[in-house]
């Protein structure tokens, strides 16, 4: 399995600041006056530099694609997914694609009759899972082209049929919130409520456990040719019975895999003054990942308001932190990157 990340932050979209940019950019020059690189290898140079200062953490909201040979899955629909429907409905299609890519980037908010805008794109059959329906994991969907092009069909899947179809209906409300109603849209779009044990989709085995959240969310636990992601968002563990077990449930539902996609959005500190805002730290996360076996763990949902340095520092923390609980079993720890792909 490939897992890519089109959308990493939680809450709010969070573009980089100039005044982010800047400092970055004063850190890079403070190192080509340190190295005096030769003008002719500046390339060279540049690829040196270590990622916090040459690339970003990025900005949208939660969106995964998971793909398996030609098989895809997707989970989250925040406005990461507005990029993945692009490449799903246009790239390596009709040339005449580039000219409806061009209408849709230019004038994506104004699409007067949907389908006909959309006769050079792919037909698509797509797979998708929902945690919840709070707005940063569902409003890049109004953005998603498949929607609009009839002869496509959905199906999500999610906690609740009726609540996802209702809150997705909502934020489509035409013509307070959007112009055009998830009704008209064109393609086919069926809502599921997520099965009872194993849900087969393809080359995939998933199932979903439920997590404490305002509202619940789902974490999902995805399985393919023997490697094993889960993926867990928006949750938080408190001092109280039911959360206790909320926690050891997660745990088991971790056990052993490959890889943990999971929400950090706090550093321990400012989890301290969060409580019951339904998000998690790194520190105790790590630790329950470490316990399980789980080999490589991304911190994930990161906060609107933390630069990349603060989340690089995270990193590194939370890095520190598991070589130092050293029970035996070493776990690699990284960030989750927008754009970035991830082998399972
Ligand atoms: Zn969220
Ligand atoms: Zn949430």
């Amino acid at each position: 399995m490939i897992v890519k990340f089109w959308g990493v932050r939680g809450s709010i979209p969070a573009p980089p600041t100039p005044s982010a940019l800047k400092e970055r950019l004063k850190a890079a020059l403070t190192m080509a006056f340190e190295a005096k690189p030769d003008p002719a290898r500046l390339n060279e140079f540049l690829d040196g530099l270590p990622d916090r200062l040459v690339s970003t953490v990025g900005g949208n909201t939660p969106c995964l694609e998971i793909t398996e040979g030609e098989d895809i899955l997707i989970i989250d629909a925040g406005t990461g997914i507005n990029a993945l429907g692009r490449k799903l409905s246009f790239d390596n299609v009709d040339p005449e694609a580039d000219r409806i890519r061009y209408l849709v980037e230019s004038q994506n908010h104004y699409m007067p009759e949907a389908s006909p805008l959309f006769p050079g794109s792919r037909i698509l059959h797509l797979d998708i899972l929902l945690t919840h329906t709070h707005w940063d994991h569902i409003q890049g969907f109004p953005f998603f082209a498949p929607i609009y092009q009839v002869g496509n069909s959905m199906d999500i899947y999610g906690r609740s049929a009726s609540q996802m179809r209702e809150a997705l209906s909502l934020q489509q409300s035409s013509p307070l919130l959007f112009p055009i109603r998830l009704e008209e849209a064109g393609a086919t779009i069926n809502f599921h409520d997520f099965p009872d044990g194993v849900l087969s989709l393809g080359p995939f085995e998933i199932e979903a456990l439920p997590l404490p959240h305002p509202g619940g969310s789902l974490a999902f636990k995805v399985r393919s040719h023997g490697r094993t992601l889960v993926f867990a968002t928006d949750y938080e563990f408190v001092a109280n019975d039911q959360s206790e077990r909320s926690e050891a449930a997660l745990a088991k539902f971790l056990d052993q895999a490959d890889v943990f996609i999971s929400d950090t959005q706090y550093t321990f500190l400012e989890s301290m003054t969060k409580e019951g805002w339904g998000h998690s730290s790194p520190l105790k996360v790590a630790e329950m990942a470490l316990n399980a076996g789980v080999g490589k763990f991304f911190l994930f949902h990161h906060d609107p308001l933390y630069s990349d340095l603060k989340l690089y520092d995270m990193l590194e923390r939370t890095t520190a932190f598991t070589h130092l609980l050293n029970n035996g079993h070493s776990m690699l720890v990284d960030l989750a990157i927008e754009g970035r792909e991830i082998e399972v």
